[in-house]
């Protein structure tokens, strides 16, 4: 009943992992990431280590965690005249479309089961790959997104923590193998062949997380002209080959997206910049920060 509710809500995946602590191995690899610095600037990764350990300590009694995929890649694409936003900041803002469709879903389960649920959507800090590993939605590429197998990574992803005890799903075993596609397309050698990414060289990270007046000198050199985000190291990726667009209408690119060139966003004010953007992902971004990116990838170093 729970995964029919979750695909009439339009959601392409939903698994069942038995909410116990994550392994050992999982928690010492992120240790390991966060102690050789390659969150870079995202300091949020580094707190709450206790919390992404163990599920019940963000639900008490927590005995399954559901993870929830959503299909964002696009149908319409931007001209070429329009500087590169990400395709996951297309359309509307993810938080919002997935929390309307999470709290669906744990009223429904809350409904047929009398458990208590926590939705989350990047509100709390939970593994949420791993999950979705472990309950057998996909695979974390090298490319460090989750790649769900016949389907691709252009992906949202979104957890159920549930006191409900739900029979788990076997993981996904499969593993990228010898392909290494998304280390050599990665423009800025942000990823290796361990599967690890070095955050602080990430044009993901850098031109959405970073709000420092200067980037460092280099990323001029390999920022190309995207503005916000890059999805190189997905692109690349052959499970990616045959994407089916989304039909969530939510996610097509507004005409903001469509008609970012230079001219106009060095034409908006703050204020016209927070409007615009109130309801995407982009507002994640500072106008500074987007006129930063903007002078570099239109080449004004
Ligand atoms: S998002 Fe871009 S810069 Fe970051 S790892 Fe992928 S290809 Fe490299
Ligand atoms: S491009 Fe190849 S190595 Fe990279 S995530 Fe895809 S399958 Fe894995």
């Amino acid at each position: 009943m729970i995964k029919s509710q979750a695909a009439s809500l339009g959601f392409d995946a939903c698994g069942f992992a038995a909410a116990t602590p994550v392994d050992d191995e999982a928690v010492a690899r992120y240790d390991r990431w966060v102690e050789q610095g390659h969150h870079g600037c995202m300091q949020w990764a580094a707190g709450h280590r206790d919390l992404r350990r163990d599920p019940s300590m963000l639900l008490e009694g927590a005995q399954t965690v559901i993870s929830l995929a959503l299909n964002y890649y696009p149908a319409r694409f931007q001209p070429s005249d329009a500087l590169r936003v990400a395709y996951y900041a297309y359309g509307r803002d993810y938080h919002e479309v997935l929390r309307e469709k999470l709290t669906k879903m744990a009223h429904f389960i809350e409904e047929i089961t009398h458990c208590t649920t926590r939705p989350c959507v990047d509100s709390a800090p939970i593994r949420e790959r791993y999950w979705a590993q472990r309950a057998g939605i996909g695979f974390v590429g090298h490319n460090n997104c989750l790649i769900l197998p016949g389907k691709g990574s252009f992906f949202f992803l979104g957890e159920i923590v549930t006191t409900t005890q739900l029979p788990p799903d076997e993981p996904c075993t499969m593993t990228c193998g010898d392909c290494g596609k998304c280390v050599e397309a990665c423009p800025s050698g942000a990823l290796d062949y361990q599967g690890a990414v070095d955050a602080s060289r990430c044009l993901s990270c850098l031109l959405i997380e970073n709000h420092d007046e200067q980037l460092p000198e280099w990323v001029g050199d390999v920022i190309g002209n995207r503005v916000v985000g890059c999805d190189e190291c997905q692109l690349c990726c052959p499970h990616n080959a045959h994407a089916v667009a989304t039909t969530i209408e939510d996610f097509a690119p507004t005409e903001a997206v469509m008609t970012l060139t230079r001219e106009r966003i060095e034409a908006m004010t703050a204020g016209e910049f927070k409007r615009t953007f109130a309801h995407s992902a982009i507002s994640r971004l500072r106008y500074k920060t987007l006129l930063r990116n903007t002078a570099l990838a239109t080449g004004e170093k």
